[in-house]
């Protein structure tokens, strides 16, 4: 495996360094705050201005409007942007829907929402949980029954990250009751505002809204926005958490790397009863410990990479890298908040609060972390049975 970066892929990454310094984020109006990912807040202006440069379809098939650019031109990108805190919240959302567009989707998805992606102002929330059916999706109740050229979808959505700022909601529903648990599922492109569809805010324990509940009343779509064949939508889902799991998380390395170097830059500009922290054998302990976990977390996701775009399975690998992405993301804030002492939990705002108040930020939202997306229990599950071979049934002890 050779991790060096191609002659085209650095010259790549120099062009997204000088578009950050001509375009510096923190100038974008944010439209919703990052959810806790590390993927920066969504700004709608940011995204136009990616899309204006061609990265949001740089790797899809020139017939589609691409540029046919390797994928690894999608992780360059992902790496600078996260290493700059800027506001790609919604990116890796919209390249996901686009390749599943691009592999299944049918003719009206492709000629109306795939160039809307490509020009920055389609951008995706995902209804798959409801109240009763989280970890088992399959509990879900929500149905789409068909009505001559069109579905009516009824149901309860809740947790859909920033449904209340998206375009579209990518919803998954029952389209039949026949068959093996695992059938009879369908995944729609349901654009925001179709009458029956109301989505309400839930307020995290930030105080930010980034969780919306979405009530879906009779909600009338047309045959054509459903997304792969019918019935097939679990196994259709099931590949797409994998390349959730991975492209959700791929930026959490950079993401907590950048954390990482401005705990370093004040361990080593604070001075605690005359010493500086930097000098303290626990800080520089833990500190260093957090280093060798974002490196490992970054082998892991590049090895993951490589796995991805030679067409490998990658379950197992996503697995063990959403457990190590979240929990290191949670290491790193807890250190950070035990660094900056009282000033810990002072959030942006505050005349007093230090590193912008991030920490306090971090702290609150990589809580769910370890839940959004799998949770790292059913993850180590996975992990247990896909990757080491031991049974599927637990017995507790
Ligand atoms: C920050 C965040 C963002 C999210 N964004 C979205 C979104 O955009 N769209 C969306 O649809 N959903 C979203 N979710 C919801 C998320 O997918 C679910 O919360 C998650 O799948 C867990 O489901 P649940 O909350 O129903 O918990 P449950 O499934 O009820 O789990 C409760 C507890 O039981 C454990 N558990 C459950 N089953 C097992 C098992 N088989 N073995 C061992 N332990 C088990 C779990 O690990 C957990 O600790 C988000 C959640 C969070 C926290």
């Amino acid at each position: 495996m050779d991790f060096a970066f191609t002659a085209d892929e650095q010259a790549f990454a120099a062009g997204v360094k000088r578009f950050l310094a001509e375009h510096p984020p923190e100038r974008f109006a944010v439209d919703g705050t990052d959810a806790g990912y590390g993927s920066g807040s969504h700004s709608h202006a940011f995204l136009h201005a990616l899309a204006e440069q061609g990265w949001l379809s740089m790797t899809w098939p020139k017939a589609h409007g691409g540029q046919e650019r390797p994928m690894f031109f999608k992780l360059v990108l992902l790496e600078e942007l996260a290493l700059a805190g800027a506001p790609f919240g919604p990116l890796a959302g919209c390249w996901q829907t686009a390749d599943a567009i691009i592999e299944y989707g049918s003719e009206r998805l492709r000629r109306e929402v795939l160039p809307a992606i490509a020009r920055g102002e389609a951008t995706f929330w995902q209804g798959y949980s409801e109240p009763g059916a989280g970890s088992d999706l399959l509990a879900l109740k929500t149905e789409a029954r068909r009505d001559g050229d069109d579905y009516v979808i009824r149901g309860h959505k809740i947790w859909s990250s920033h449904a209340g700022i998206s375009r579209y909601g990518l919803v998954f529903a029952r389209t039949s009751r026949e068959g093996r648990r695992s059938r009879g599922f369908s995944m729609f492109v349901v654009p925001n505002g179709t009458a029956g569809m109301d989505i309400r805010p839930i307020r995290s324990l930030t105080g930010d809204v980034y969780h919306y509940e979405v009530f879906l009343d009779d909600v009338r779509v047309p045959a054509d926005l459903r997304l792969g064949p019918e019935g097939e939508g679990f196994v259709a889902l099931l590949n797409g958490l994998d390349s959730d799991r991975f492209w959700g998380r791929f930026y959490k390395a950079p993401a907590i790397e950048r954390v990482l170097r401005q705990l370093v830059e004040y361990a080593n500009t604070t001075t605690v009863r005359g010493t500086p922290l930097g000098r303290d054998a626990v800080v520089r302990r833990r500190l260093a410990g957090a280093a060798v976990d974002v490196a490992a977390l970054r082998a892991l996701f590049y090895r993951t990479a490589c796995l991805l775009r030679d067409g490998a399975p990658i379950t197992y690998e996503t697995a063990i890298a959403k457990v190590l992405a979240d929990e290191t993301g949670q290491k790193v804030a807890r250190l950070g908040m035990d660094l900056l002492g009282l000033w810990g939990p002072l959030r942006a705002g505050s005349p007093w609060a230090k590193l912008d108040g991030q920490i306090a930020q971090l702290y609150q939202t990589s809580l769910g972390h370890t839940i959004a997306g799998g949770t790292a229990e059913v993850l180590r599950t996975t992990v247990a049975v896909r990757g080491l071979g031991l049974p599927a049934e637990a017995k507790a002890g």
